[in-house]
């Protein structure tokens, strides 16, 4: 293959000699070696030199830039506003420097780096030319050993792996990739020469973001051109121009306060969040909106049309029809529209790309498109491509085959951290890490935007600049503390792991074949490899780990008090969802509950409850009431979309025993019956202070048994009946039970007890440790209790069932409890109880989620296995009535 490379690539062979431009980094001894002098490199060695470390920086370039100085394919450009991709650590430099366009070109971010390099006076401290390829922990010395392509070792204290994550091109895996005799490029390491396309023959294999920019731009000047598409991908047009104005009179406005905008947005560029549901909102709302982000020419906003668009398929598809519609509008040949139309694939589960003429180029006469998805490549040849039983020639074939992504470029350097682990081995069956920021097992090995950290789901500049601020501040605390190794821990590393799961879980992106995921590369482990949770989010994990001493962290030194010093623990154990719920709840500023009377916290709950998403729609609701013993008791009705008659559920609401009615749980109770298929009533029950105990248990045993007795008229299988209940209402389900087995039925077929009070003397262990900031507080459930009961009743089974004295004979149950709930240890003690006493039950401990959380379908997604459980308890029970 004839490789066609810039003398500057060929030199990453080490032919020249490791000069820069002043010529003096071999005057330092390097406390800390940064491996890349991209942005991420340039930034570093800036910021450690600026707090007096000696530094220098390697890069296998020829000059500094990293992916601007590699990706000069024609059409080459950022994706993000260039006003966003830009560093703002320095105003002075913000001052200094004017772009031309919205979405700057390669020739001129690579000068903006050159700009920097200048203006700081980097170059002297960065060695050009030179490839590290070794790295060993020398536990003796407590320092790197460092090997590099021109035989030198360097042994830093510290090294930063500023290596980037879209740095180390994927090898084109297509049958006699080597055999071609013409003219061979790739994307991600283009000559620095002009290329001529003009008169050409040229085959595109690829059709990622560099193939999308650089196809128009060829097409324009080659003879022929053919498209190699696999996966047809998305793209949004860029309406690339000037500077947009409003963006610049923001910034201009107040300039420090747009770039902290920028660091706690979820992306790394402040915009509204657009709070709307596509899978609720009317037609005409989705049209106006999924206009609204068609015309941004933002990437961001194309992602955010929907507040739901990541989590839900159907959602999700909205955009991707309107995407398709406009694809078909704008390609003339309608075969070629239906093959650029991306249909395996959620919009954004693959990275967009930002369009400047992509799709029109496919109505050019010399442009013809090859779905390999119909005909793969049989083999690439000497003269040309071999597809579908066609010999296509061609005079010059470009690779945009993309990345070995995120981990490519770090375990490409054979880095061998304590007790001789390589970090290949360790991340064999994917990459670990703490923050993205260290992986335990290799002390003072720092990476900037590495695998779960934010890096490629955000503006890069953003996470760069926040990875190079911590890991200078991380080295300035060890300097304070006489520290000379810091190092994650299994735990603290295992817990990120597990946060990192639980953000991809949520959305769409982990069933993705991506490079995002692996995917790209044959034999790469899968997995969502950038952190999904968002910037905002990320940066205050990882202040609140400097911010609790280091969280997780060990450090070892002469200044260590007993040598070595480590506050153990996990940064983050709340679903993300559930931690962003809360934050949405606390930002709303609300008085306590319990600081109000029962009248105006009802009126509170009740507003807040308007503002939640519906649910989906089941088979049918009906209103009605029905007779209690205090007067007549509302209910609704919730009906599969399946034929009747089915099981019946009878469902009593949470509130605490104060507040909420027949129809409060709304959304979840669309969503349990259509998860479960049976049919469910929710009663409402008299409420205290204004009726006390016992009148809520009182007319929930009448509802039962009523709700028995017409179960035919409710679309019931007679005889095929169960209780449910949440929180309060869980209570009065679990005392339903004691009711009905002591008092002549009817017969229940199960139990299904979402976070039950079960014990008024509150004095569980998870009082004290979830007492406050999850939600339901122990203040607000002692307010609860107050109103309720009198406290000598408290502990009256009718009230407590965990103090009944028989459990046995009680109908199956499921318990579900949650990790950060006050009600937690209460209701895994009734479990125990009711297994103990002989009555099947399962137990189910939601990890990471609050009293309310598994309730907030629609917000709460992480909640969805435990309502799926839900459904499957509901169903079971009922296989075993007919069963049994
Ligand atoms: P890089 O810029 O990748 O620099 C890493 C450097 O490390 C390279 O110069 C490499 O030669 C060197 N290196 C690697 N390994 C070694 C080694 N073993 N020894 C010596 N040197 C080594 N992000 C955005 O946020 N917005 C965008 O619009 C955007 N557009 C992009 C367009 C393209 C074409 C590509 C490929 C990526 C784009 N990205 C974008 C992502 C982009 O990579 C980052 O924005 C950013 O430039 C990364 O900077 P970095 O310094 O971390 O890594
Ligand atoms: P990419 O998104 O991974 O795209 C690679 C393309 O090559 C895909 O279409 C892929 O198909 C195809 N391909 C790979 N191997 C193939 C094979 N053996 N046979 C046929 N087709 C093959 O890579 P990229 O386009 O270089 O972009 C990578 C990332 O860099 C982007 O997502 C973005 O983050 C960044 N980038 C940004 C910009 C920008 O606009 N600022 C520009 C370029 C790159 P499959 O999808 O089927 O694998």
């Amino acid at each position: 293959m004839a490789l066609i490379t810039s003398q500057a690539s060929r030199s990453g062979h080490a032919t020249r000699p490791a000069t820069t431009a002043s010529g003096d980094y071999r005057a330092d001894a390097p406390d800390v070696v940064v491996v890349g002098a991209g942005f991420a490199g340039l930034y570093m060695l800036h910021r450690l030199r600026t707090l007096g470390f000696s530094v220098r920086a390697i890069d296998a370039a020829d000059d500094v830039g990293g992916t601007w100085y590699w990706n000069r394919y024609p059409g080459a450009r950022c994706d993000i506003t260039t006003a966003d991709y830009t560093f703002s650590f320095d105003p002075e430099l913000e001052k200094a420097w004017t772009w031309s366009e919205k979405y700057a070109a390669q020739p001129e971010i690579l000068r903006y780096a050159q700009f920097v390099a200048d203006r700081y006076d980097l170059r002297r401290s960065i060695q050009f030319g030179t490839r590290v390829d070794q790295a060993r922990w020398d536990e003796a010395a407590g320092r790197w050993h460092l090997n590099t392509s021109r035989g030198e070792t360097l042994t830093p204290r510290f090294c930063i792996m500023a290596t980037g994550c879209l740095s180390i091109p994927k090898e084109p895996d297509i049958p006699g990739a080597g055999n071609f005799k013409g003219e061979v490029y790739s994307t991600s390491r283009w000559p620095h020469e002009r290329i001529d396309f003009t008169g050409k023959r040229v085959a595109v294999v690829g059709t990622g973001s560099s193939g999308i920019q650089c196809i128009p731009l060829i097409a324009q000047q080659a003879a022929h051109l053919t498209v190699f598409q696999r996966t047809a991908n998305f793209a949004v047009p860029a309406r690339n121009g000037p500077v947009a104005q409003a963006r610049l009179q923001q910034l201009h406005a107040d300039r420090a306060a747009y770039r902290q905008a920028a660091k706690f947005s979820r992306a790394g560029v402040p915009m509204p969040i657009n709070m709307v549901y596509g899978r609720y909102a009317p037609p005409g709302q989705r049209t106006q909106l999924l206009n609204q982000g068609w015309e941004s020419g933002e990437l961001i906003a194309a992602y955010g049309i929907f507040a739901d668009q990541a989590l839900f398929e159907d959602a999700n598809e909205l955009v991707c029809d309107f995407v398709r519609d406009k694809i078909r509008a704008t390609v003339a040949d309608p075969a070629t529209a239906e093959a650029l139309c991306p249909k395996d694939h959620p919009f954004g589960t693959k990275r967009p790309c930002l369009d400047s003429g992509y799709y029109e180029t496919y109505n050019r006469p010399n442009v013809r498109l090859v779905d390999l998805k119909r005909t793969p490549i049989g083999a690439i040849t000497a003269t040309g491509i071999d597809v579908g039983g066609e010999s296509l020639p061609f005079d010059a074939i470009v690779f945009a085959t993309g990345f070995d992504a995120m981990t490519g470029a770090l375990v490409a350097v054979d880095i061998g951290g304590r007790d001789g682990q390589t970090l290949k081995h360790k991340w064999a069956h994917g990459p670990r890490s703490y923050l993205g920021l260290m992986t335990a097992g290799f002390p003072n090995l720092f990476t900037i935007t590495g695998p779960q950290s934010p890096s490629a789901f955000s503006n890069m500049m953003v996470s760069i600049e926040q990875h190079v601020d911590w890991i200078g501040d991380c080295l300035v605390h060890m300097q304070q503390h006489e520290a000379s190794v810091v190092e994650p821990t299994e735990t603290a590393e295992s817990g990120w792991m597990q946060h990192c799961d639980d953000c991809a879980a949520i959305t769409l992106h982990a069933r993705t074949s991506s490079w995002y995921t692996g995917g790209n590369v044959p034999g790469k482990p899968r997995g969502l490899m950038p952190y999904i949770g968002g910037v905002d989010a990320y940066r205050k994990a990882c202040d609140e780990v400097v911010g609790r001493d280091y969280l997780g962290f060990a450090f070892t030194g002469p200044g260590v008090v007993g040598g070595r010093s480590c506050n153990d623990g996990v940064v983050r154990r709340l679903q993300p969802d559930v931690m962003r719920a809360l934050e949405m709840f606390a930002a709303l500023s609300l008085p306590a509950f319990e600081s109000l009377p029962p009248a105006g916290a009802r009126e509170l709950m009740a507003q807040l409850r308007g503002r939640r998403p519906p649910g989906l729609p089941v088979g049918a609701t009906q209103d009605g009431t029905l007779p209690g013993p205090g007067g007549p008791l509302e209910f609704r009705l919730y009906r599969p979309a399946t034929p009747r008659p089915h099981p019946l559920v009878v469902y009593f609401h949470g509130g605490g025993w104060v507040w909420g009615g027949h129809d409060s749980d709304d959304p979840m109770l669309h969503d349990l019956c259509r998860r479960s298929g049976v049919a469910i009533v929710s009663v409402n029950y008299r409420h205290a202070p204004e009726a006390r105990f016992p009148c809520a248990a009182a007319d929930a045993l009448c509802a039962v048994r009523w709700a028995g007795e017409h179960a035919h008229e409710l679309g019931g299988i007679p005889g095929q009946l169960a209780v449910a209940g949440w929180s309060a209402g869980a209570n009065l389900a679990a005392v339903v039970c004691h009711r009905v087995r002591d008092e002549g039925g009817p017969r229940i077929a199960g139990q299904l007890l979402l976070t039950p009070p079960t014990d008024g003397n509150m004095t569980t262990r998870s009082y004290i440790e979830n007492g406050g900031g999850y939600g339901l507080t122990s203040a607000l459930m002692r307010w609860f209790w107050g109103h309720y009961c009198d406290p000598a009743d408290r502990l009256d089974p009718r009230a407590s069932p965990l103090r009944a004295t028989s459990l046995s004979n009680l109908p199956p149950a499921m318990v579900v409890t949650c990790e950060f709930d006050p009600l937690r240890d209460e209701g895994r003690a009734y479990a125990a109880a009711l297994a103990k006493a002989g009555v099947a039950v399962k137990e189910l401990c939601a990890r990471g989620h609050t009293h309310m959380s598994p309730t907030m379908v629609d917000i709460v997604i992480s909640g969805e296995p435990v309502r799926a459980q839900m459904a499957d308890a509901l169903r079971g029970f009922f296989s075993q009535t007919q069963t049994g």
